[in-house]
């Protein structure tokens, strides 16, 4: 499993549906990892086997994976299938997979638990949306989420999180810096076991407001979508 502990950042592109063949040959021709720092990039799974990884600050990981580990689940991907093809991390319970695909804080949890198993890094997301947030219900939310969807044998070392508000995820809206960093500053404090976890921002971060958002007291890291597909502006971000 990768040692989370020796950087200082880290850093998660999510192309989503995004990318091609070309697109892949010209990201990693661009693309300039920053030593001290992890980065991940997330591909659509048909293009995991193609993505460069030098199990130093450079790894990849999917975007998914099934709750199942094996059997008659056709167009499914395991957790042991991803490590056999030596993928380190896996976004788990995404915003958009959780409104387009119906999933649960419980298919979180046990997909959570099947990465770990397999030495495989969760990227757990959890967020508001602007509904709940407006009505002030920002951290009953995600307690429900931290409760429902972390694993019991998730800890610091084996499993990360991610705090997505859905309102600001691919619109040009954040929340503002103080709120960012009191939200985190929840997220670890909502139980004992959270306080040294690793905990990553994602919504419309870019490379013009990615430095004051990472340098906050509670941040470890940012999880990129749309800015990650622009590999000029994902290598400021990471720089
Ligand atoms: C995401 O997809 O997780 C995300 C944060 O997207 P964007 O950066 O485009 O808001």
């Amino acid at each position: 499993m990768v040692n989370l502990d020796k950087y200082s950042s880290i850093f998660i592109a999510n192309w989503k549906l995004n990318g091609n063949s070309s697109f892949l040959k010209h990201y990693y021709e661009k693309l300039k990892v920053n030593s001290n720092n992890c980065t991940v990039i997330c591909s659509p799974s048909i293009y995991l086997k193609s993505l460069k990884v030098n199990n130093n600050n450079l790894f990849s990981g999917a975007q998914d994976v099934s709750s199942f580990k094996e059997g008659a689940y056709t167009g499914e991907l395991s957790a042991s299938m991803l490590k056999d093809n030596n993928i380190d991390f896996c976004l788990v319970g995404h915003s958009e997979r959780r409104q387009y695909f119906a999933e649960t804080n419980g298919n979180v949890k046990t997909k959570s638990s099947n990465l770990i198993e397999e030495n495989i890094i969760p990227i757990i997301c959890i967020g508001e949306t602007l509904e709940e947030k407006e009505k002030s219900l920002t951290e009953e939310i995600l307690s429900t989420q931290i409760k429902n969807s972390v694993p019991n044998l998730a800890n610091h070392k084996n499993a990360l999180i991610a705090y997505e508000p859905v309102w600001a995820i691919g619109t040009g809206l954040t929340p503002t810096l103080d709120e960012i960093n009191e939200v985190h500053e929840f997220i670890k404090n909502y139980d004992q076991k959270f306080i040294n976890f690793k905990v990553l921002y994602g919504g419309s971060v870019k490379s013009s407001n990615s430095k004051e958002i990472n340098d906050l007291s509670h941040v470890d890291g940012c999880l990129i979508g749309g800015a990650s597909l622009k590999v000029d502006e994902f290598n400021t971000i990471i720089s």
